[in-house]
């Protein structure tokens, strides 16, 4: 485990016992032991450097598709969330996008600037880091279809560039070449007219406001879409909208959302989501697989 005193020379921001709760979209979990924030690219390279290469490690965005079990993370969080910022062309129609930027800024920014393919992520209320790892997507669209390359670093620090080729993409779900981290995208896109773009996003964001529950805590959707159906009609049709559990509930606007009603604990939220996963799979014969990261430890661990 590291402790503050053995970190030398660094500029960002370390925290200890840091509550999750204020980093997740479900606003409901543990403390993360040690928590940091990185002032730029070389001083995330400097601090990983000076890591114990045992430490476990949490890289979060926005937090808004993991749940931080109420015992809290046994390790060290890295939260890159404004903290590596940064958009850049890189020529005409691409551009580096930071991990830390988050996924609307980046829509919004090439859409301005008349080029298209990116406006699904307008409304995915994610970082450009959290995109990759997840291959974020809605509306037809996912964030591996535009990568050019990406930019990761590994546990010495060390930074490499890497191809689509080098990893394995798949319905939200992405698998690397070893232990790295994405720092940055490069996002290759069409020319396009800045006004039709922009007029997309909009109607893709109504889109979502009238079908998700956009103003509760939530992780967006708990459950992939298992082949040829939607995981939001196989719970609906097991009558579990609207289920609640202490402060989490079956979202009834949107089947396949759980929301904090505003005193969920992570317990709460993941017995909830182990109830309609058995519920479906008894009355419909289909396993749900969770699309939510669920890591750390139950309360009482003593993480
Ligand atoms: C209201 C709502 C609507 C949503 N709609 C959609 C949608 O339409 N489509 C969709 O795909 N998702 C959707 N989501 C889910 C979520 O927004 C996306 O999965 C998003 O990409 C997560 O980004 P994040 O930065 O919050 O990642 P986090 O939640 O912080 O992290 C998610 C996972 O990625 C890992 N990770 C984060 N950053 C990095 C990094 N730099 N390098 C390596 N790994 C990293 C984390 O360790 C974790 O395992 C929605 C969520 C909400 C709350």
């Amino acid at each position: 485990m590291m402790t503050a005193p053995q970190i030398q020379g660094l500029r960002g921001e370390l925290r200890h016992d840091e509550p999750m709760d204020r980093h997740t979209s479900w606003r409901a979990g543990g403390r993360a032991r040690h928590f940091y924030i990185p002032a730029d690219l070389d001083d995330l390279s400097a601090f990983l450097r000076q890591l114990d290469r045992n430490e476990p490690l949490l890289w979060v965005g926005l937090g808004s598709n993991l749940l931080v079990r109420d015992g809290g993370f046994p390790g060290t969080v890295l939260l890159l969330l404004g903290a590596l910022t940064g958009l850049e062309w890189l020529d005409a129609r691409l551009l580096r996008a930071a991990a830390g930027e988050t996924c609307a800024r980046v829509a919004r920014t090439a859409s301005r600037a008349g080029l298209t393919g990116l406006e699904f992520l307008a409304g995915i209320p994610g970082t450009m880091g959290g995109a990759l790892a997840m291959n974020a997507g809605a509306f037809g669209s996912e964030t591996w279809q535009h990568v050019a390359a990406v930019e990761t670093v590994d546990r010495a620090g060390e930074r490499h560039t890497r191809l689509p080729g080098e990893y394995r993409i798949g319905y939200r779900s992405v698998q690397g070449p070893g232990e790295e981290w994405f720092v940055a995208a490069h996002l290759m896109l069409e020319k396009g007219d800045p006004v039709v773009a922009q007029e997309r996003i909009r109607t893709l964001l109504a889109q979502r406001g009238a079908s998700q529950p956009v103003q509760q805590f939530s992780c967006g959707s708990v459950f992939r879409n298992p082949p040829g159906d939607h995981a939001a009609r196989l719970i609906e049709v097991c009558g579990l909208k609207g289920r609640t559990l202490g402060g989490a509930q079956v979202s009834d606007k949107h089947a396949n959302f759980i929301v904090n009603r505003g005193n969920a604990t992570a317990a709460d939220i993941e017995t909830l989501l182990l109830q309609v996963q058995g519920t479906v799979e008894q009355q419909q014969g289909v396993r749900l697989e969770t699309e939510v990261h669920i890591v750390g430890e139950p309360a009482g661990a003593g993480a």
